[in-house]
């Protein structure tokens, strides 16, 4: 693995830093911890994504003409690492922007390109990703959220009805990309499509679910006799299995985000232990503690290697999405662990009131994005060879 950066490399962290320097501001950061909590907090995130955006670095991986920048893959790490750790606050339409624009890049009209592309990076549009229903988690394919076409030609209608969960920012969303059964009689890969959906059609309730943390960022959504325009269809019809394992193809080093944040979390517990006592000792005295941190950072060094190893077969050729499942696994036990060690010693008084929030809300980092058992299934088969 060769991760020396060049020259323009460096050059772009430089004008990068230069540009969170002046513009980043506590108001932002301070929205960030409490997104899904607080109206004002989201309204400052949008504004800040509108901001990011206009100065050119939002989508740093896409092509200009949807309001990227066309970034190298080592930029992009370069990217990841310096947003990072300046603690810029992830886009809200992140699912959007990873998930749902690489299939509007390759499916999608132009007018759809143009049009949407652009007001999803400024977050002037919230989208959701509606997959999941309460039968279908994990075994997406069995989905049963069905759309039925009626009429034909330009009139031509879906009627869709059913349940969708965890959709986050579901209740908040104006788009929706919708994954239904088009075609019953198919096996369960096949018979699958999806739609760009208005959140504003009539027949759409979203719910919001609150979480143990106090946070409304998901809901539950329903679909009622909801008659959405046929144009509305991404990829062909009963495609949608295709269309969902779409991926970025400008947006190679994403994984360099994992290693970064749990860095920047230990960095900063530390810095919120250092004037803590136990028993009348400084805690970062105590061996025990000691311990937990230093098989943490440890385990932060591997979860570096992996991540690169990953963005090296990107650039350089080999199994990209191997050590990629393995990283977002170890990623996931880490956020947990450190989150628990923050508890452990912080407990819930004021100074520990973040870590009490990390500490629920990390319970979802192995579910969310693919549990880890299913990281650790694809592990065992792509990287370790074993049979499924
Ligand atoms: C923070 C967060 C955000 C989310 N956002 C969205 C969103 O925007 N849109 C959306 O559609 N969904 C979203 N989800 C839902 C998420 O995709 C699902 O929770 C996830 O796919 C798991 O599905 P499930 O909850 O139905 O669990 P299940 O699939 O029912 O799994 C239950 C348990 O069984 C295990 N299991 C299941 N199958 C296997 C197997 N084959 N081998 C071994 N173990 C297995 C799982 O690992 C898990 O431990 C979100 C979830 C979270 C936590």
């Amino acid at each position: 693995m060769d991760f020396s950066y060049p020259a323009e490399a460096e050059q772009f962290r430089k004008e990068l830093r230069t540009w969170l320097t002046a513009n980043l501001t506590e108001e932002v950061k301070d929205a960030d911890r409490v997104r899904g909590r607080d109206a004002d907090a989201f309204d400052t995130l949008a504004a800040w994504d509108a901001a990011v955006a206009d100065a050119g670095w939002g989508a740093v991986s896409w092509p200009q003409e949807y309001g990227g920048r066309g970034a190298t893959v080592l930029e992009q790490l370069v990217y990841a690492e310096e947003t990072t750790r300046a603690r810029a606050p992830v886009p809200l339409n992140v699912i959007g922007m990873n998930n749902i624009a690489p299939a509007i890049m390759q499916y999608g009209t132009d007018t759809q390109k143009t049009t949407l592309l652009p007001r999803m990076v400024r977050a002037d549009d919230i989208w959701c990703q509606g997959m999941s229903e309460p039968e279908a988690g994990s075994d997406l394919a069995s989905l049963r959220t069905r759309a039925v076409r009626d009429g034909s030609g330009d009139g031509a209608d879906f009627v869709v009805n059913g349940q969708k969960i965890w959709t986050s920012l579901g209740h908040r969303a104006d788009w929706c990309q919708l994954y239904v059964r088009t075609d019953p009689e198919a096996p369960k890969h096949k018979g699958i499509s999806c739609l760009i959906v208005d959140m504003r059609l009539p027949g759409i309730e979203a719910r919001p679910l609150v979480t143990l943390n106090g946070a409304a960022d998901f809901a539950e959504v329903f679909f009622n006799d909801v008659r959405v325009p046929a144009d509305a269809l991404l990829g062909p019809l009963d495609a949608g299995w295709r269309v969902a394992t779409t991926t970025l193809s400008h947006e190679r080093a994403g994984a360099a985000r994992l290693y970064a944040q749990v860095e920047v979390l230990l960095a900063d517990l530390v810095a919120d232990l250092a004037g803590h006592t136990v028993g009348g000792k400084p805690v970062l005295e105590d061996g025990a503690t000691l311990r937990r941190l230093g098989d943490l950072a440890v385990r932060i060094k591997y979860l570096e290697l992996l991540c690169k190893r990953s963005i090296s077969a990107t650039l350089h050729g080999g199994d990209a999405l191997g050590s990629a499942s393995l990283a977002k696994s170890v990623w996931a036990e880490l956020g947990q662990d450190l989150a628990e060690l923050a508890f452990d010693v912080l407990g819930s008084d004021s100074c520990g009131q973040r870590w009490v929030d990390r500490r629920l809300s990390s319970r979802s980092l192995t579910i969310a994005g693919g549990t880890t058992q299913i990281n650790k299934s694809i592990t065992a088969t792509r990287v370790l060879g074993l049979p499924r």
